[in-house]
């Protein structure tokens, strides 16, 4: 059997959801998502959700404005709640890191991020639990705070699905159809072959392999993180999310009152199968979770552990996505996300629009440049200008 498409999306993910919507916003409908599994099943559905604009990179912080502006008007974008809560978010610095903290939120406030530095009392006023004593500064954003990746996915499916989008779950791809070196379509596993002048690949933490018979290495590692759910033991009210960068850790509340815990050392990958992985946390980590929480909130006397899970990042060496053409005339890929490709989706979604569309992002803060796929061999990696120490990974 054959079908037809002017584009094929493989991976019905955060990343491909938002592609499709931003697609179908700009008109593109002749758009098939092949999802080998359901819409957001994969990483998506694991994600802490954390909406901060706070980037030393200035295309990641525009990104992240972008993100936020369709987050703030979901229900006016979408017709209802895709759960983003603007709780606020703050971040904590020790000494060596505050001349950067200050270099990065002048230059994110250059891309339109409405940021600025508190101080001590500010933050004790909203997590009076906090021993705040080893921070040196703070930046705060009134407007950030958490949302959930696999509402929001549903949401740009449902809409891109409205707008005439093929959404096809169950369906895994098996192959790449090129003619040349111009991708033609793909092949799904029952022998159907789509025919499509372009294919975006947004398969996450599978897209290495995916590609790799092509000649084509987007170099991605699959990262383990754990996550714990943590039962606070009193009513914390409304509090921000908070972003440790002392002890390497962050903190955000639930709509129950529970507490999600992640950790920030990023320094040590925990190399894993995405499709064989200890979906709970393991001993080490739970004493670790111990420590730092009671190191860091010695307040939250009562503070229990609830549950625990884990999920997988796709990690590249600048811990940047890839959202780039390739060798391959007609091919795009969007993957690459490195466990923080939330916030940043819907500038996702727009800017594969834009490639798919114009060749170019039609955003002159988010040059595509920034984000293309040769940049590893080039050795020319997308870096902060403003790294923290310990914590330069995702920001
Ligand atoms: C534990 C964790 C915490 C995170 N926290 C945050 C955060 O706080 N803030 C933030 O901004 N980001 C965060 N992220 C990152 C963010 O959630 C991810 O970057 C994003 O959800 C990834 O979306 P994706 O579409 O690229 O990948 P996925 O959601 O993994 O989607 C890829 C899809 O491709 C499908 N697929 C694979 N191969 C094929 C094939 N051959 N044919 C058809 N379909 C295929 C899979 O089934 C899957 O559904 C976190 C991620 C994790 C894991």
């Amino acid at each position: 059997m054959t079908e037809t498409a002017d584009v094929v999306i493989v991976g019905g993910g955060l990343e491909g959801a938002a592609a499709a919507w931003a697609l179908s916003q700009r008109g593109v409908t002749d758009v098939f998502v092949a999802e080998r599994n359901t819409v957001g099943s994969g990483m998506t559905g694991k994600s802490s959700g954390i909406v901060r604009c706070h980037y030393g990179v200035s295309s990641l912080a525009a990104m992240a404005t972008v993100g936020l502006e369709v987050f703030e008007s979901a229900e006016e974008i979408f017709g209802n709640d895709i759960g983003f809560r603007q709780t606020g978010y703050v971040v904590g610095v020790g000494a060596p890191n505050v001349e950067n903290l200050r270099k990065s939120l002048a230059a994110q406030r250059e891309v339109g991020v409405q940021t600025e530095e508190i101080d001590a009392s500010d933050v004790a006023a909203m997590w009076p639990w906090a021993d705040l004593e080893p921070f040196a500064a703070f930046g705060w954003e009134a407007r950030g705070g958490y949302g959930d990746a696999y509402q929001t996915a549903q949401a740009f499916s449902v809409s891109a699905r409205a707008a005439g989008v093929r959404v096809r779950q169950g369906t895994e791809v098996t192959a790449l159809l090129t003619d040349g070196d111009k991708v033609t379509g793909v092949r799904l596993a029952d022998g159907t072959e789509v025919c499509a002048g372009t294919v975006v690949i947004a398969t996450g933490v599978w897209t290495r392999p995916l590609l790799a018979p092509y000649g084509i290495d987007v170099p991605i590692e699959v990262h383990r993180e754990q996550i714990m759910m943590i039962k606070p033991g009193v009513d914390l009210g409304q509090v921000p999310v908070f972003s440790d960068l002392v002890s390497l850790q962050y903190i955000r509340p639930e709509p129950n009152g529970e507490l999600l815990f992640g950790n920030s050392d990023l320094m040590a990958l925990d190399i894993a199968d995405p499709d064989g992985y200890s979906n709970r946390a393991d001993d080490a980590f739970v004493d670790l979770t111990v420590d730092k929480l009671s190191t860091r909130f010695p307040g939250l006397t009562d503070a229990a552990i609830a549950s625990s899970y884990a999920g997988c990042y796709d990690v590249t060496p600048d811990w940047n996505p890839v959202i780039s053409r390739t060798g391959i005339d007609g091919l795009i890929v969007a993957a690459g996300f490195s466990g923080h490709g939330f916030k940043i989706a819907p500038a996702v979604g727009r800017l594969v629009a834009d490639l798919v569309i114009d060749g170019r992002s039609t955003d002159p803060r988010i040059p595509e440049t920034d984000f293309r796929l040769s940049r590893f061999a080039e050795e020319d990696l997308l870096r902060s200008p403003y790294p923290y120490v310990g914590a330069g990974e995702m920001r």
